[in-house]
C-alpha cells in the first residue's frame, strides 16, 4: 500500500461512513481499529432521517429500512399521568422522503457499512491495531500503530480520528475538549417484555422529577423485538445498580405487572458534553464522538457524527480528484462545529434538563407548551425539523 492514502483511526459507525464514503470516491484508505471486531453494547439506536437521506446513495437507507422499525409517531409522557404528547413524525413528508426515525442498533449499522465495503477495493481495514500517536510534516501524517505484530509506523497524506471521545488522534492535536461532565450516569437496561400492550409508542421520552426514563424498542438479536430503558443512575456501585431487585424496582416504578422483567443487558455510562475547539489541526481532523460528545435524549450523537462524515468526505474528494483548496477543510471545520455548539448541545442539554425538570410549575408550563406547539400545525412542523434533525443540516450548509 502506497502512502498516498488517507489514515482513519476508529471503526465505529463514524469511521466505517467514512471509509464507505471514501470508497465510494475511490480515494484509498487505511482503517485502523483498536477492537478485534465490532462492539455490540447497546447504544445508538435512533436513525433520523437527514442520515437515511444521506445513505439513500450507496444503498445503505434500503438495507437499514429493511432490519430496523419504523417510529412515525414517537410520546413525550409524564410518569404519573400518563402521555403529554403524541408526535406525528408525518407531519414532515414534504420536508424529508423519510418522515419517520428508524429504530436500528448502531452496530447492525456497522455491520450494514462493513458489507457494502465488499463492493470497492483499494483499502485496507486492519483490525486489533491501535493508534498509539500521530506525527505531521508538510507532506503528510505518520502514524504509530500497536498491531498483534507490535509497533508499525504507516504513512498517508491525512488522519482522520473517528476514535471516540477519548479520541487518540484529538489528543495529538493541538486542541481542547472543553464541555462537562453530569454528575450522574445512565444505566440501560433492555428487556423482551413488550411495552407495546400498554399503549406506549416505540420511542416514548417519560419525564420525572424524581427517576425519569426513556423508553425505545429496537430489533434485537433475532429481530424480533428488544426493549430499552434509559435511567439516569446515582452515586451508587456499578454492582448495586444492576442487582436483580434493583433492576425490577425501576421497571416496576414505570410500569407495575405481575412478576419479573426478563432483564437481557445492563450496561452503564458516563454522560459528557463536549465540543473539541477546533476539528483540524494541519492534517489531522476530527470526526463524530472524537469531536463531539453529548447526553443520548433525543438520539442525536451518532447521527451528528454520520453527517460530520459525509460532509467531511465530500470535501476531501474535491481535493483529492479537483485541486480543491485544503482551507474546505476549515470550511468543515466551521460547519460541523458551530452546528455542535449551536444545536446538538443546546437541544440534548435542553432535552435532560426537561425530562428531569423537579420545578413543578416549570413542568406544568413545558407540558402546557408540548401540547400547544401539538395543536398548532404552524408550529410543530419547525419543532419537528428541529428535532428531526433536518434545521441542523440546514444550518450547517448556510455557513460559508
Ligand atoms: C446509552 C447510549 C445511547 C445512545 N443512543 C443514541 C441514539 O439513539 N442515536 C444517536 O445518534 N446516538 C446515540 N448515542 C451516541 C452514539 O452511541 C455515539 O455518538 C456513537 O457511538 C459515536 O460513533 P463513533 O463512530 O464516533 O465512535 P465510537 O462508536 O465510540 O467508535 C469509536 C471506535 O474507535 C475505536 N478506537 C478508539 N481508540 C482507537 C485508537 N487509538 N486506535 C484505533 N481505534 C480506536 C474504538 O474501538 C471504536 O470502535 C448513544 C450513546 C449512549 C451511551
Amino acid at each position: 500500500m502506497n502512502a498516498d492514502r488517507i489514515l482513519i483511526s476508529g471503526a465505529g459507525p463514524v469511521g466505517y461512513t467514512m471509509a464507505l464514503n471514501l470508497a465510494r470516491l475511490d480515494i484509498p484508505f487505511t482503517l485502523f481499529e483498536a477492537g478485534d471486531s465490532i462492539f455490540e453494547d447497546p447504544r445508538a439506536g435512533t436513525i433520523h432521517p437527514p442520515t437515511l437521506e444521506m445513505f439513500e446513495d450507496s444503498g445503505v437507507t434500503a438495507t437499514a429500512l429493511e432490519q430496523g422499525l419504523l417510529v412515525h409517531r414517537y410520546q413525550y409522557r409524564d410518569r404519573k399521568d400518563g402521555i403529554v404528547a403524541d408526535f406525528d413524525l408525518g407531519v414532515l413528508k414534504d420536508d424529508t422522503r423519510h418522515p419517520y426515525r428508524l429504530m436500528l442498533e448502531q452496530h447492525r449499522l456497522s455491520h450494514i457499512l462493513r458489507d457494502k465495503l465488499k463492493a470497492f477495493s483499494n483499502y485496507e481495514i486492519l483490525n486489533a491495531h491501535r493508534v498509539k500517536s500521530i506525527a505531521q510534516d508538510a507532506e503528510g501524517v505518520t502514524a504509530t500503530v500497536e498491531t498483534p505484530a507490535g509497533d508499525r509506523d504507516f504513512r498517508g497524506t491525512w488522519m482522520i480520528g473517528c476514535d471516540g471521545g477519548r479520541s487518540q488522534v484529538r489528543k495529538s492535536m493541538n486542541v481542547a475538549f472543553d464541555g462537562f461532565t453530569w454528575p450522574e450516569r445512565f444505566l440501560v437496561l433492555s428487556t423482551k417484555y413488550d411495552f407495546g400492550q400498554h399503549g406506549y409508542a416505540i420511542t416514548n421520552y417519560i419525564a420525572d422529577p424524581e427517576e425519569w426514563c426513556a423508553l425505545f424498542k429496537v430489533p434485537g438479536p433475532d429481530g424480533r423485538g428488544l426493549w430499552r430503558i434509559l435511567f439516569p443512575a446515582g452515586d451508587t456501585t456499578e454492582e448495586e445498580l444492576f442487582e436483580e431487585a434493583s433492576v425490577q424496582r425501576r421497571i416496576q416504578g414505570f410500569n407495575t405487572k405481575e412478576g419479573d422483567y426478563p432483564i437481557h443487558h445492563r450496561n452503564l455510562y458516563e454522560v459528557h458534553q463536549r465540543v473539541a475547539s477546533s476539528y483540524r489541526d494541519g492534517r489531522l481532523l476530527l470526526a463524530g464522538d472524537a469531536a463531539h460528545i453529548n447526553n443520548p435524549l433525543g438520539g442525536m450523537g451518532m447521527n451528528f457524527g454520520l453527517h460530520d462524515a459525509f460532509n467531511l468526505a465530500d470535501k476531501m474528494g474535491k481535493i483529492w480528484f479537483e485541486n480543491g483548496s485544503h482551507d474546505l477543510l476549515d470550511l468543515y471545520d466551521r460547519q460541523r462545529r458551530t452546528v455542535a455548539q449551536e444545536f446538538l448541545q443546546r437541544q440534548t442539554i435542553e432535552n435532560k434538563k426537561n425530562i428531569e425538570q423537579k420545578d413543578p410549575l416549570a413542568r406544568q408550563a413545558f407540558y402546557d407548551e408540548l401540547r400547544a406547539i401539538v395543536a398548532d400545525p404552524a408550529r410543530l412542523r419547525p419543532y419537528l425539523m428541529r428535532v428531526a434533525m433536518i434545521e441542523g443540516i440546514a444550518r450547517s450548509n448556510s455557513i460559508t
